[in-house]
């Protein structure tokens, strides 16, 4: 089963199955949230996934207005995911793929999202699908 943790090790997790889609996201919350150009983003089931440790949340509206609550670890700050009611999104744990202790590699995107905020030194990364917005 693939295993993440967050850089200090207090928070730890690991789901079953695949992820059911991979996503890039450009949007300015996951900018600020995690110091980046984007994030790289695994839905994974809600049932699939268990976090072990005492994860803080913060919650905040994201630009569409659907409300997101994240993850994180209270004494490294490692971001390890967010959940969010929004309908396309509303299953699953959005993990961040970068917590990832191993595999982080063959995560393979299929699309990218709010391209409309994507910086212009990056390209469209070819063959994946692009949303102005959210899908
Ligand atoms: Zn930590
Ligand atoms: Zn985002």
């Amino acid at each position: 089963m693939p295993k993440g943790s967050c850089l200090c090790g207090k928070l730890t997790y690991e789901y079953s199955g695949e992820p059911v889609k991979t996503v890039l996201c450009h949007c300015l919350q996951c900018r600020k949230l995690t110091s980046s150009a984007f994030t790289t983003n695994l839905l994974i089931p809600r049932e699939n996934i268990k976090i072990e440790g005492s994860p803080k949340h913060y919650e905040f509206i994201q630009e569409t207005g659907d409300k997101f609550t994240t993850s994180f670890c209270g004494e490294c700050a490692t971001l390890i995911g967010k959940e969010t009611d929004a309908e396309s999104f509303k299953p699953f744990l959005i993990l961040e793929a970068g917590t990832l202790d191993e595999g982080f590699e063959q995560t393979k995107p299929d699309s990218e999202i709010f391209v409309k905020h994507r910086t212009p030194w990056l390209e469209e990364m070819k063959g994946l699908a692009q949303f102005e917005t959210k899908p």
